[in-house]
């Protein structure tokens, strides 16, 4: 997992097969291109984009309805899919888009379907917009700033191969690190999710207020149950933790949801309808773990997949090119094959334009395919379970993911920056 340390001199002889792309790129022409194209998609968003995602909302409370509406009858895979598709629409597809701002301009009601409004702010709000193990602010800050506009840097959270890099580096056999990865996504949520996203919220308002960083502390290490059951942390306590991340969670979603079930099951002269409920509960969290973990940690991890050094500036072209060179796509186009993944399909672009709708994407996908191809950028999109594949290969230390070229890296950081003084000075004549 060591970095590569590069001569610029020899710089064009190191580069790898399938990347003499490199230095041909027209690094200005390709990002003028896609940041126009995002423009436009923008500009087009309008009521269109708010019926889709009322349609995607219908989906999403029929699993619901489904799901509540079994889950006490016995223990069947119907209640558990449905409860699971649920908690999976809710958080990958309706409140991602939405936290992200995707219908902030486009939604006539403003008091609920916008950024600062949508799950955060108060209990009731997290309650009835998107409930779920992450604390909606917390996930705020870890994926819609940290994750995203420092995409496969070490200052990426959800930077897969630094995160697993014990697993990576463990003397251990195969097969119980196959295990290990397979209990991990069946809990990931709360097991790591939660209490990351948790700290990455506390961290963000930490370096806000200028507070030190204790020595010893390695910020972008993640924090999971483990860490919390195992080491004293100086971001948060356990307790607070259970208090108020996931502990309301675990209550309310796994005991009181189904609570009628105590009086209809007494009614029915039945004693196993609530209990039934509660292990449907359980057993579609396992579920919901697992679908999120085919569809999301997914998204950038691979042998294919490059890595950065340092962080580049937001929308800039090396901005745009590291979303393609890091992000890969899947099987898209029709709305049920995107409601299964999650709208997570679509990495490519929601990685270029985080604030489009989901139609956005949609419609954006063979354009933004067509831009890369004609560039010369390579756009990867490939069946979701060849892409688990890799992802585990990655995990458990069977492969690493590639390191973008340094010297390239930072001749782009350079033509970033004389784009926008160029563009400085046009616009101060
Ligand atoms: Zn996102």
């Amino acid at each position: 997992m060591c970095r590569p340390s590069t001569n610029s001199s020899t710089e064009a002889e190191k580069l790898a097969q399938g990347e003499e792309w490199i230095p041909k790129l027209d690094l200005q022409a390709f990002a003028k291109e896609i940041k126009e194209l995002g423009d436009k998609l923008e500009r087009e968003q309008g009521e269109a984009d708010v019926r889709h995602l009322n349609k995607i909302v219908g989906w999403s409370n029929m699993c619901a309805l489904v799901g509540m509406l079994t889950m006490g009858l016995k223990v069947s895979l119907l209640p558990i899919v449905a409860l699971s598709t649920w908690t999976f629409s809710r958080w990958t597809m309706i409140a991602h888009h939405t936290c992200h701002g995707g219908y902030d301009k486009c939604h006539p009601n403003k008091n609920r379907w916008h950024r600062f409004k949508f799950a955060i702010g108060s209990f009731w709000r997290r309650l009835a917009d998107w409930f779920d193990w992450m604390m909606p602010e917390a996930w705020n800050v870890e994926h819609n700033n940290r994750h995203h506009y420092n995409l496969s840097e070490i200052e990426d959270p959800d930077l897969v191969e630094n995160n697993l890099a014990e697993l990576r580096d463990m003397k251990a056999p195969l097969l119980f690190k196959y295990m290990y990865v397979f209990a991990a996504a069946c809990t990931w949520k709360w097991l790591y999710y939660s209490p990351n996203t948790y700290k990455e919220l506390k961290l963000a308002k930490w370096r806000r207020e200028g507070k030190k960083i204790p020595d010893g502390v390695v910020p972008s290490d993640a924090v999971t149950i483990k860490t919390l059951l195992t080491q004293k942390i100086p971001f948060y306590s356990l307790s607070e933790f259970v208090m108020i991340v996931i502990g309301p969670y675990f209550l309310i979603h796994f005991f009181i949801l189904p609570l009628p079930l105590l009086f209809i099951q007494q009614y029915l002269g039945r004693d196993d309808m609530y209990m039934n409920a509660v292990k449907n509960l359980f057993l579609a969290d396992i579920l919901t773990n697992l679908h999120g973990f085919v569809a999301v940690v997914t998204n950038h991890a691979g042998d294919d997949m490059y890595r950065f050094r340092e962080g580049c500036r937001p929308f800039s072209g090396s901005f745009y090119l590291r979303q393609v060179l890091a992000s890969v796509d899947f099987a898209y186009g029709t709305d049920i094959v995107d409601f299964l993944h999650g709208w997570l399909n679509y990495q490519i672009e929601h990685h270029m334009w985080p604030n489009l709708s989901m139609l956005s994407y949609q419609k954006s996908a063979p354009l933004v395919r067509e831009i890369c191809e004609r560039h010369g950028v390579p756009y990867i999109k490939q069946n979701v379970f060849w892409r688990v594949k890799k992802t585990v290969d990655i995990m458990v230390g069977n492969n690493s993911m590639k390191w973008f070229p340094e010297s390239y890296e930072k001749k782009y950081l350079e033509t970033d920056k004389l784009i926008l003084a160029a563009k400085k000075m046009s616009k101060s004549e």
